[in-house]
């Protein structure tokens, strides 16, 4: 927008730029969703402290987009989780995930993948059957996958997604709460609904260091996590001082650049392979 003249003018069709673009990219996502190749995972594995073993595989979408290039969720997800594809999107994601899981049950690899599902998504009570048919066809158990949600968009429509999620679990689906204790609600949350991981969200993991409180946050969740039986894993993990520290707060897995950077599906397995070798 240029300066001086209308100031509101310039904001309002800075305003319809913006949506605008996100209409020509919602309709970009369309032809996406109908391709195999543009949109991908890349995967992350999360270890295991003490072993180096591989506790679990976090699939992370991004965007091959044929004319804007690659993507991040930071790029698209917002729209999409506002817009009417995000059914569409989640299964697709799902089914990518669920195929690239499939792969590693073949190379004898007994990993789960988790899966980010936006909580909008969690509000249609057709997910459940849906995730049932996908792990059907796939052949994978329904233990090893796991949903990661956010626990501050699913307050509001706790009592909806509340069935979603115990039809879920009843299958023998996981639920990890993303981004634990950034919500406003966490402990509520954890009352209301059944789950069976914590993420402990990256600020904390980076001011532990400088920041009794956040320490504090961490040494918390991880006792809670332990008192409800709950895994516990810390997210964004970048140096050898922070895993140290993870360590001595009882924190018994982690993931971040420090262990391994989110890689492609061709690598993955490879990598799987040689952590549960060594
Ligand atoms: P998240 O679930 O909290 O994922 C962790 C983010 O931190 C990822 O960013 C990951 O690449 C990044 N990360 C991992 N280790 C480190 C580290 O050591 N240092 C730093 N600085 N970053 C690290 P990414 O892939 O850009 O994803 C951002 C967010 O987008 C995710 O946050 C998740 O909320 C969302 N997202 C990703 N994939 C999907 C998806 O398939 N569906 C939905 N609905 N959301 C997704
Ligand atoms: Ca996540
Ligand atoms: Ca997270
Ligand atoms: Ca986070």
């Amino acid at each position: 927008a240029k300066k001086g003249g209308g100031s509101v003018a310039a904001y309002d069709s800075a305003r319809d730029d913006a949506s605008t673009d996100q209409l020509t990219l919602l309709a970009e996502l369309r032809e996406a969703l109908a391709v195999d190749d543009q949109l991908v995972l890349a995967l992350q594995p999360a270890v295991d402290l003490a072993t180096g073993a591989p506790t679990g595989v976090e699939a992370l979408v991004r965007w091959a987009h044929p004319r804007r290039g690659l993507l991040t969720p930071a790029e698209f997800i917002r729209p999409v989780e506002h817009s009417e594809q995000l059914g569409a999107f989640t299964r697709y994601i799902l089914d990518k995930a669920l195929a690239v899981a499939a792969g590693w049950a073949r190379d004898g690899l007994d990993v789960p993948i988790s899966v980010n599902v936006s909580a909008r998504s969690l509000l249609d009570p057709r997910l459940p059957a849906e995730i049932g048919e996908a792990l059907r066809r796939h052949q994978v158990p329904p233990r090893r996958l796991v949903l990661e949600i956010t626990e501050t968009v699913v307050m509001s429509e706790l009592e909806v997604i509340d069935e979603v999620l115990g039809a879920l679990r009843a299958m023998g689906v996981q639920i990890a709460v993303d981004d634990f204790g950034t919500g406003f609600s966490s402990l509520t949350f954890l009352t209301r609904v059944p789950v069976d991981e914590l993420k402990v969200d990256r600020s904390f993991v980076i001011r532990m260091a400088d920041s009794p409180e956040a320490a504090a946050i961490v040494r918390t969740t991880v006792g809670l996590a332990h008192e409800l039986g709950l895994r516990v894993v810390a997210e964004g993990v970048e140096t050898a001082e922070q895993r140290l520290a993870l360590a001595e707060l009882g924190c018994t897995a982690a993931q971040g650049y420090h262990f391994f950077k989110p890689m492609p599906a061709d690598k993955i397995s490879t990598v799987l392979g040689s952590l549960l070798d060594s």
